[in-house]
């Protein structure tokens, strides 16, 4: 904890002194307007920093600046581009401290967690570095009177609208393929953690990314965001957030026909029958919901249990939930830290009354709690007698909070878990294999782990089904979506 202290101190205190810029064509530039807006400690408040508060004036700028840069970095060498984006994991790496430093302070994240972040972020820059020269790869599927050739190509800038949650790593996730596909970007990080974002536009900038391939306008979803979802220039948004919020940008972007790629929200059921490794399911469903602050996606925040052994399961799991260890986000004792903003902390905090309301049990947690710092700390929670049709079995709270729901037999575990308007995850425990590819085949989500919590494998497709995302990305999906498919037929 010492150590992470005197490390924060220094980048904290050049954070204070210089602010942070946008970074357009290569340039540290504040806002056209002037303005700015504040990024807050979630762990006791104080200011972090000011940030440029983007306007569409700078967005414009941007995007010219993506458009301008677009063809040199499209005809670019695969063998070249692919130097670069791993030139850009090897800086990932020389700073993974710093980042993971920064992003617990500007996220509320635990530092046992984010300690991996940046090594993720340096995969992600690697696993895409390898795949550039593959990038334009495609078909030929000759016929009687013709060779018939697809290839691909880049369709050109591309917006990338991240959220607060990880956000170092969902940037270099999104934005890795998009570079790797030959695309220039346009970044639009949260405004509630606009840090890392900043930090690896730098980082990218000094792995020698030619200028304008890679640009970064902070401020406001409705104002900065909003105007990348409209801008002619821009040609794809990869948006990850809320679904209502992925709702607005396909409205917003309609007018200009941008294609679209969204990873939203969740409400993902773990399910758990009575003849499963119950020892490994109770680790993975601890796992699942109270790591991240449960402030992930892919978390598993309904457990749903079949009766035969739910007082046994349930009797354990309160005994886990109640020692989780709330703390310092750089405390790498920490299992849960404060939520990222106190909006959201009042948010997260809102749904104890409604478990109240709806006739469910608090078994463990449901307040407000007091830790170091003073922030927006919450005590994990667990509900327990809960029926599928109330609000903490339907809404995404996105906090540490786990809802139980007990269930009698398969066909009623897949009911129930398929009866929300979500469908990115789903975890399926039991020993029987006919059964756990049976649930897997009924289940409406995108992504499926039986007999493991989220193990992330970069090639396979990530993505959600229903109000929970549209597209997919991982290995070629990602070029799918950051490319155009062209077809050539010469007559033979
Ligand atoms: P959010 O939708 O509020 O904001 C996400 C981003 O969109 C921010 O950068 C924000 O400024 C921007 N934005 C807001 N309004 C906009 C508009 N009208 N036009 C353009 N941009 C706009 O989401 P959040 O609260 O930051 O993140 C939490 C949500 O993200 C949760 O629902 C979570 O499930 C989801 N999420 C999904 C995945 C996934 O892979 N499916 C991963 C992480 C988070």
């Amino acid at each position: 904890l010492k150590a992470n202290h005197e490390r924060a101190a220094p980048l904290l205190k050049a954070l204070r002194a210089d602010g942070i810029g946008h970074r357009i064509n290569g340039e540290v530039v504040a806002a056209s307007s002037g303005e700015t807006f504040e990024t807050t400690s979630p762990i006791d408040g104080a200011l972090l920093a000011t940030a440029a508060r983007g306007t569409k004036e700078d967005i414009d700028k941007a995007a010219k600046a993506a458009h301008d840069a677009f063809k040199a970095w499209r005809d670019l060498a695969p063998a070249a581009r692919r130097k670069l984006l791993h030139g850009i994991a090897d800086a990932i790496e020389d700073h993974a401290d710093d980042i993971a430093t920064l992003e617990c302070i500007d996220t509320g994240q635990a530092w046992r967690f984010m300690s991996k972040a940046a090594v993720r972020g340096a995969e992600n820059f690697r696993f895409y570095a390898d795949r550039c020269v593959e990038a334009r790869d495609g078909l030929n599927t000759p016929a009687e009177e013709h060779w018939n050739i697809s290839t691909r190509v880049p369709i050109g800038p591309v917006g990338v609208i991240t959220p607060w949650n990880t956000p170092f790593m969902l940037s270099t996730w999104k934005i890795a393929p998009a570079l790797a596909a030959g695309c220039t970007v346009v970044h639009k990080p949260a405004e509630w953690s606009p840090i890392t974002a900043d930090l690896l536009a730098k980082l990218a900038k000094e792995a020698g990314l030619p200028d304008g391939v890679l640009n970064t306008v902070h401020g406001i979803g409705e104002e900065a965001g909003k105007a990348l979802t409209e801008h002619p220039a821009i040609k794809a948004i990869a948006f990850v957030g809320e679904s209502a919020t992925g709702s607005a940008i396909m409205a917003q972007g309609a007018k200009t026909l941008k294609r679209v790629h969204f990873e939203l929200g969740g409400k993902n059921p773990v399910i758990v029958f009575d003849d499963a490794d119950l020892d490994r399911a109770l680790d993975a469903v601890v796992f699942m919901i109270y790591s991240l602050n449960g402030e992930r996606c892919t978390s598993s925040s309904r457990l749903l249990i079949q009766s035969s052994v739910a007082d046994k399961f349930i009797e354990k799991l309160v005994a886990r939930v109640k020692a989780l260890k709330i703390g310092h986000p750089l405390d790498p004792a920490t299992e849960v830290g404060p939520l990222i903003h106190e909006r959201h902390h009042a948010k997260v905090c809102s749904y104890f009354d409604v478990a109240r309301k709806d006739g469910a049990t608090i078994a463990v947690g449901g307040k407000a709690h007091d830790g170091p710092g003073g922030g927006h700390y919450v005590q994990p929670t667990l509900v327990i007698d809960a029926k599928p049709g109330m609000r903490v079995a339907q809404e995404e709270v996105f906090g540490p909070f786990l809802t139980v729901i007990p269930f009698k037999d398969e066909a009623e575990a897949i009911a129930i878990a398929n009866d929300v308007q979500y469908g990115l995850t789903g975890y399926v425990w039991t020993a029987e294999m006919g059964r756990a590819l049976r649930v897997a085949d009924a289940l409406e989500a995108g992504m499926i782990w039986l007999n493991s919590e989220n193990v992330r494998h970069l090639p396979t497709p990530f993505g959600g089904m229903k109000a929970s995302g549209i597209g997919r990305d991982g290995g070629d999906y990602s070029f799918d979506f950051y490319m155009e498919t062209k077809h050539v037929s010469l007559a033979k």
